[in-house]
């Protein structure tokens, strides 16, 4: 864990008593029960728990997104303090491109293939108002601090000439383009060889502290999250089990089932972090 500043203030995102469900052969299926998460800006906080424990539903959330048939059933979340899910659509579409960003699994190979990367970076800008010399010096910038080598003639390659590690790093500027406030990680390094995983994650967590984000991070990692998180919420079937600093939840794990899952990781090594990264960042 990096030091950070000290978190305070009211929090940017704050869920309380998310209850999410969606309909299947005649009656509710709760996919998220009566969650509470808050996240101040400079603290990440984890969300762990195996797979279909609801994790990916919560983070959701944060943008306002729901999966298809899914509802809120109850509660609310503020982002900046503003409802969510009772923002205009216009309003739910500008906390988007704005307030909120998200860095999905994968999301470096959802960039568009017949597009130079630098104009999607600079499609991310937009909302910045720039005109053509100061969003092409934006670009440069951006790509810069994602630690990119050569961002200015990398702006001009299409994403098949970069590497994978590469593709995430542009995928992340873009997050971090409208400068942001809170940051949903959803497996941000799953899918990424390992050594590649440890590069982009110490980009993410730089970023973090640089930018003062308010981060949530879902990750089946625990060593990802031991490195990265100041907090955890450990989820099973919809629910919070347990929630704690990192650093008691490691070492002092209450809930039987956080214990199985931390008894199912073979070392958590101090920091959690590969220490080689060639993922063509500059790391
Ligand atoms: P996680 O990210 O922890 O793997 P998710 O939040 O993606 O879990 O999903 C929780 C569970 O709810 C999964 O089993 C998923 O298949 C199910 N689920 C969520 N929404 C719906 C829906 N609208 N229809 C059917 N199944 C859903
Ligand atoms: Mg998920």
């Amino acid at each position: 864990m990096t030091e950070r500043e000290a978190t305070g203030g009211a929090p940017v995102v704050e869920i309380t008593g998310l209850t999410v469900s969606y309909r299947s052969a005649g009656r509710d299926v709760v996919v998220a029960n009566e969650v509470d998460l808050a996240v101040r800006a400079n603290e990440t906080v984890a969300v762990v728990g195996e797979s279909g424990s609801g994790k990916s539903t919560v983070a959701g959330t944060v943008l306002g997104h729901l999966r298809h048939g899914s509802r809120l059933a109850a509660g609310r979340v503020l982002v900046d303090g503003q409802d969510v899910f009772a923002l205009p659509p216009r309003q739910l579409r500008a906390l988007r491109g704005g307030t909120v960003a998200m860095v999905a699994q994968n999301a470096g190979q959802a960039l568009t293939p017949s597009m130079r990367v630098g104009r999607q970076v600079a499609e991310a800008l937009r909302g910045r108002g720039l005109d053509r010399r100061a969003l092409d010096a934006a670009v440069v910038e951006l790509l810069d601090q994602v630690r990119l080598p050569n961002p200015a003639e990398l702006a001009r390659r299409y994403p098949h000439q970069l590497s994978g590690g590469q593709q995430q790093r542009v995928a992340i500027a873009m997050a971090v383009a409208a400068r942001p406030r809170a940051l949903v990680l959803d497996e941000p390094t799953t899918g990424l060889d390992v050594v590649t995983q440890g590069g982009i994650l110490r980009l993410l967590d730089t970023l973090s502290s640089e930018l003062g984000l308010a981060t949530v991070l879902v990750s089946h990692d625990l060593g990802v999250v031991a490195s990265m998180a100041d907090r955890v919420l450990v989820m099973r079937r919809g629910e919070v089990v347990e929630e704690a600093d990192t650093e008691r939840l490691f070492a002092d794990p209450r809930h039987p089932y956080t214990r199985t899952l931390l008894a199912s990781v073979p070392r958590i090594t101090d920091g959690g972090l590969v220490e080689v990264g060639e993922d063509g960042g500059r790391t």
